[in-house]
């Protein structure tokens, strides 16, 4: 009897099912926001929700809930940053579900309510309970979570999301807004947080596609540049922005450049704008400490004594603040129309790329419109480049237009390793985890080997796997190695006819190129130059330094 009773209530827990699965019920390719669904085993979570008609998501979640035996649409709700594409229909979903359990960073439940202008603030109730960074949380049985800062935005975050089952654990990230590069207000997406997780499924945004972004500082000059330019041809500067992000990086360059500092110059904001300033001012013990440090030294954007002067622009001074050349930011929604008036001098409006920005009015002024980059996100080689760290199974583009993304998921190099998926809205994509799925081959592969001490030699042996990879030929090619150290690992490198040849003279002088390899302060792949920073270290023959000095060579 008993038997039969284990028997029966024994599940057995099916190898063959999909565990995971994601339905996108909005993916970004134009401006109507993020917004997925995520199922793991039994557990259903709601990434983002940036849906702008709060009635069609509402319609739709509704109707996902009514099919389960569960009265919401998930079990609960993981935002990854506080951009409205990305959170904006979060208010009307908990009025509809309050019992539906809203997570976030702490500073994006802090900046969340910045996307109900309209609303006063002590009437949005408290609603998106903050989770720690860089720290698991175990949110339902079996389900963990743990975030990890993105860059792009103060308080974004991927989320990770691990289900364990007893055969099984499988990971999901979603990168949410994702920038590997540092910027002013926040520092970039740390690759080594989050290299080695296994994951089975990346979900990651896509907005820049293949294309390839010049160097921050570039852009920053570029822009500076500009700017620069018009103000010198008695030209006003209108630079509409969002309320967070792109407009506080915009100010702190202005404040900093060499173009500017110091200038008897007016720099006004208006809007939404000067609200996330605001908002950016209560997160200072979350910014970067470069910036805290900034900040305890000057105001961090309001600042009428230091030039050029930031200031809140009255809304009674729009129409005529261009009477001497200036600079406003701006709400990217409001009507610029409202600046550009008759008594101003002539206006360059400067719009960023890849930002939706509705510009059609006629103007009462003279006015230019021009674009910029100033990019928050990562280019085309950053988005690759954090999938090969990551390695997973399935790779899940969102967030771009949809040739952009069809750009990425065309890539042969990404093609050959994952599997590749760039769903519209609505569409299930299911993402089958193989146990016999055959990890793809990484770019980067280890090698484990073993060591014989004989004597007056020792031996590495490796495995012959290693002899598969194209550079194996090379590093082979006179059957002689050369080791040095760095630091406690020893890096071996193979040596080539050419280096045979050189070794006596031990002088590298193939190249024209300034380096360690002919500079006359190198002796033995070490740096002599007390002046060097490099002093007394080990040197690569490529390397360089403010030191260097050619080697007078006669050969
Ligand atoms: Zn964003
Ligand atoms: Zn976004």
């Amino acid at each position: 009897m008993r038997d039969n009773v284990s028997a029966s209530s024994r599940v057995d827990a099916g190898e063959t099912a999909n565990e995971l699965e994601c339905l996108p019920y909005s993916v970004q390719h134009n401006d109507e926001g993020v917004c997925l669904l995520v199922r793991m085993g039994p557990h259903r979570i709601l990434l983002d929700c940036g849906l702008k008609e709060s009635s069609l998501l509402l319609s739709t979640l509704t109707k996902s809930a009514g099919k389960g035996s569960s009265p919401l649409p998930a079990d609960l709700v993981l935002i990854s940053h506080a951009h409205p594409d990305h959170a904006r229909g979060l208010l009307a979903l908990h009025q509809s579900f309050p019992l539906l359990p809203v997570y976030a960073s702490e500073v994006t439940s802090k900046l969340l309510p910045l996307n109900w202008p309209d609303q006063a603030p002590q009437e949005i109730p408290q609603f998106c309970h903050a989770l720690p960074l860089r720290s698991p949380v175990e949110l339902q049985d079996g389900l963990v979570v743990e975030l990890f800062p993105a860059g792009h935005l103060p308080g974004a975050v991927a989320i990770l999301l691990t289900y364990t089952t007893v055969q099984h654990s499988y990971r999901l990230l979603y990168t949410g807004d994702f920038f590997l590069s540092n910027s002013r207000l926040v520092e970039g997406l740390r690759l080594e947080e989050l290299r080695g997780l296994d994951l089975s499924v990346l979900i990651i945004e896509g907005t820049y596609g293949t294309s390839r972004h010049p160097h921050r500082r570039n852009q920053e000059n570029q822009l500076a540049e500009r700017i620069n330019r018009a103000i010198a041809d008695n030209c006003s500067v209108l630079l509409p922005t969002p309320a967070l992000g792109l407009g506080q990086e915009l100010l702190m360059l202005l404040r900093s450049h060499h173009h500017f500092t110091g200038r008897d110059l007016d720099i006004w904001v208006d809007g939404a704008v000067a609200s996330g300033c605001d908002a950016y001012l209560e997160l200072l013990p979350h910014l970067p400490p470069s910036v805290q440090n900034f900040a305890r030294h000057q105001p961090l954007f309001w600042d009428e004594r230091v030039r050029p002067r930031v200031r809140r622009l009255p809304p009674e001074h729009r129409a005529t603040v261009g009477k001497s050349p200036c600079i406003v930011l701006t709400d990217s929604t409001s009507d610029f129309g409202q600046y550009c008036q008759p008594d101003t001098g002539p206006w360059l409006i400067l719009l960023p790329e890849k930002i939706d920005i509705k510009v059609h009015k006629k103007y009462l002024a003279p006015t230019t419109i021009d674009s910029y980059l100033l990019a928050q996100h990562s280019d085309g080689p950053g988005t690759t480049q954090l999938i090969h760290n990551l390695r997973p199974q399935h790779v899940v583009f969102v967030h771009g237009s949809s040739t952009y993304l069809a750009d990425l998921t065309s890539l042969e190099e990404l093609q050959n390793r994952y599997h590749v998926h760039s769903p519209s809205a609505g569409t299930l994509v299911e993402l089958p985890i193989g146990d016999t799925f055959l990890q793809p081959a990484a770019p980067e592969t280890n090698y484990e080997g073993e060591l014989t001490e004989l004597g007056t030699v020792i031996t590495i042996t490796l495995p012959d796997a290693i002899t598969a990879d194209p550079r194996w030929r090379q590093f082979a090619d006179t059957g002689l190695i050369e080791g040095h150290w760095q630091g406690e690992e020893l890096v071996l490198r193979g040596l080539s006819q050419r280096d045979l040849l050189h070794q006596n003279s031990d002088r590298y002088t193939s190249s024209d190129v300034d380096c360690c390899g002919n500079c006359r302060h190198q002796r033995g792949q070490r740096c002599w130059n007390p002046a060097s920073p490099l002093y007394n270290f080990k040197v690569t023959l490529e390397g360089y330094c403010p030191a260097f000095e050619r080697l007078n060579d006669s050969q």
